[in-house]
């Protein structure tokens, strides 16, 4: 094990975790399932280095989440057979909801099949109801959030990215006696910067606003007990509803939303991609149920991947390498031109195994390409200096330009 691991791990955490995160590496290693942190190279005997993997904690691999599923389809095997509401619900769906509920302070909890459906199916709902309804929608949410308020048919104003003024602005335009939701995520996806959830919650209560939170990029990650960053910041309470995904932190598959009872109960009945669909096979319910509860109780993987982050954010920072953030793990480095963020990334490839998916319109605007990078809790310090040293070669190769000789599009 890298050094920086094993110091890291003896010095930081109690010996029972540090002794289960050593099995975890190795276990994966010789079992040849490789940590998420590297993968093979098709036909080619060397690895890739993976910088773009959504499950950040490596719980894709953890040795608990494995058994549980491994048990799960011997007991009850591959498929669901069916709808949540026509034989597709199994004791391990009802538990997982109930574990999502208690984690996020919420009365009750529904899973989708994915965080995508969750987001579309619940929105379309929640949003549609009452017919009046004006919702407020950041402008950078994502497709899945777009998508939900548009099949609802509701009034929606956006607000200017993370700016609260505007969204107040907005909201005081809007007629006193409508219903108004206002729909945000904690850590937006592309950009990695964190919403002012504080300050939304004060203008959500001065208006009367429902309000909404996407933390598909925080559950897991953020948060005692991997809450989220409204848990994080000590007001998840003052969230009607909490969104979020098990296939990222949580390294599964699957979505869900936890609010009051009545709510999801209303989202249960009438969300279309709810009800007319195959429900998650109870052995992804019962590996999410086993990552859940992992990562309530381990804070071993939270403090590795802010570790990896802080030394990455460093390392960027000295080799003078645009980023929009340094406040989560999401680290999007700017290019700013489709062609070269292109180039940068196959040659991240071919050159140094490391791969890391161009980002470009219209996942985000174009001008505006990124290499989004993920560090993960399993990568080691190794890995993190290896590739900020060829991201470094590369910026100056196809001469992109630096942090301070540009200004900021964001
Ligand atoms: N919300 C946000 C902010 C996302 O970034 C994503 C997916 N990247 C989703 C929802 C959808 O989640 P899932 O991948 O679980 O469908």
């Amino acid at each position: 094990m890298h050094a920086h691991l094993a110091s890291y791990l003896d010095g930081n955490i109690a010996g029972d975790l540090a002794q289960s995160k050593r099995e975890f590496l190795e276990i994966g290693r010789r079992s040849g399932n490789y940590p998420m942190a590297t993968a093979r190279r098709d036909g080619v005997d060397s690895e890739v280095s993976v910088w773009c993997s959504n499950d950040y904690l490596g719980m894709g691999q953890n040795r608990q989440t494995i058994a549980a599923m491994q048990a799960a389809i011997d007991t009850h095997g591959v498929g669901s057979g069916g709808s949540r509401n026509i034989g597709g619900t199994n004791h391990h769906h009802v538990s997982l909801e109930n574990e999502l509920a208690d984690l996020h302070g919420k009365e009750a909890a529904l899973l989708f099949t994915s965080g995508y459906t969750a987001n579309e199916g619940s929105l379309t709902v929640l949003a549609g109801t009452p017919k009046d309804t004006v919702v407020f929608s950041d402008a950078k949410n994502h497709a899945s959030i777009i998508d939900g308020l548009r099949h609802s048919g509701a009034q929606k104003r956006i607000f200017r990215h993370n700016d609260v003024a505007h969204l107040e602005e907005l909201l005081a335009a809007a007629p006193a006696d409508c219903p108004k939701l206002i729909v945000a995520e904690s850590v937006y996806s592309m950009s990695g910067d964190i919403a002012p959830l504080a300050e939304i919650a004060d203008v959500a209560d001065k208006y009367g606003a429902t309000t909404f939170i996407d933390e598909v990029h925080a559950v897991g990650m953020y948060g005692p007990q991997g809450a989220g960053i409204a848990a994080r910041e000590g007001i998840a309470d003052r969230f009607t509803v909490v969104m979020g995904t098990l296939a990222k932190g949580f390294g599964t598959v699957g979505g869900y939303i936890a609010g009051p009872a009545a709510l999801v109960d209303a989202v249960r009945t009438y969300s279309r991609s709810f009800v007319f669909t195959t429900s998650l096979p109870p052995a992804v319910a019962a590996a999410s149920l086993a990552s859940v509860q992992y990562l309530r109780s381990s804070d071993v993987e939270r403090k590795l991947l802010s570790e990896n982050a802080g030394l990455l954010h460093r390392l960027l920072i000295e080799a003078d390498i645009p980023f929009l953030s340094t406040e989560s793990h999401i680290v999007s480095a700017f290019v700013g031109d489709d062609d070269t963020c292109k180039r940068a990334s196959q040659l991240l490839f071919e050159r140094h195994g490391i791969y890391v998916q161009s980002i470009n319109a219209p996942s985000v605007p174009a001008g505006e390409e990124i290499l989004r990078i993920a560090p993960s809790a399993v990568h080691e310090q190794s890995d993190v200096e290896n590739f900020a040293r060829a991201l470094q070669g590369l910026w100056e190769e196809l001469h992109i330009p630096t942090a301070s000789a540009r200004d900021w599009p964001i």
